[in-house]
């Protein structure tokens, strides 16, 4: 039986951008990557922390010890300059019950970056700089812990465009380029986000880890 690598997140669509950001090493390794809604143990953490890795961390470490499975958790967010790094970690939650109670997520996604983009209404263009941060913890049964961050930096479109990706993506351009992440391809969002650049950086270390 493959060996089974646990990802700490219920979203699907995260499990899908990070399957395809892991698969190569998940051939090299014979690992069955799956999400926290697949094995049975995973209870969701609450995120008390104020740093990414610091959320990230409990989360992974909370599942390693839940499951007896190698455990990867990431935290991500938007960091806005001109808000001194909000939403940050409260990127998921930033407009608060604006959505209401029985919100889905694209609603309370689309909830959250409508409040942005009102809060930095009178930013002029040169100040617009923002930058997606992800932390990625793996937490090892044993209590073996390591983590890195990712960062893709852009500044804030005026308004949102494009259908792909999620959360953020409409209102985010990529230093470089003209188009918001979600106007790009998965596989080309992968090549350059905060969550592929994480997920690179941890590769190696996930290798070590899964090798002991
Ligand atoms: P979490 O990492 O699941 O806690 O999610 C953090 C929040 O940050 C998400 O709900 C989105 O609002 C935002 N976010 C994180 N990564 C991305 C991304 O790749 N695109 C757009 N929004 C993102």
């Amino acid at each position: 039986m493959r060996r089974r690598l646990v990802l700490a997140t219920r979203n699907d669509h995260k499990v899908h951008e990070l399957r395809q950001i892991l698969a190569a090493l998940a051939d090299e390794l014979d690992l069955e990557v799956v999400g926290a809604g697949d094995v049975d143990d995973a209870s969701d953490v609450r995120e008390t922390e104020v740093t990414f890795l610091g959320n990230a961390r409990l989360k992974a470490v909370a599942l390693a010890r839940a499951t007896g499975l190698p455990a990867v958790a990431d935290d991500s967010g938007l960091a806005v300059d001109v808000l001194g790094g909000s939403p940050g970690v409260f990127s998921a939650r930033w407009s608060g019950s604006r959505a209401g109670a029985s919100a889905s997520r694209e609603e309370r996604d689309r909830a959250n970056l409508t409040l942005l983009l009102e809060q930095v209404a009178d930013v002029p263009d040169e100040h617009r700089g923002a930058a997606f941060v992800c932390a990625v913890v793996v937490a090892m049964p044993d209590g073996r812990v390591e983590g890195v961050e990712g960062r893709v930096e852009g500044r804030l479109a005026r308004a949102p465009r494009g259908t792909n990706g999620f959360g953020y993506d409409p209102v985010f351009v990529p230093t470089g380029d003209a188009r918001t992440l979600a106007e790009y391809s998965d596989v080309e969002k992968n090549a350059i986000s905060h969550r592929g650049n994480a997920f690179r950086a941890i590769e190696p270390l996930l290798r070590e880890l899964l090798r002991r």
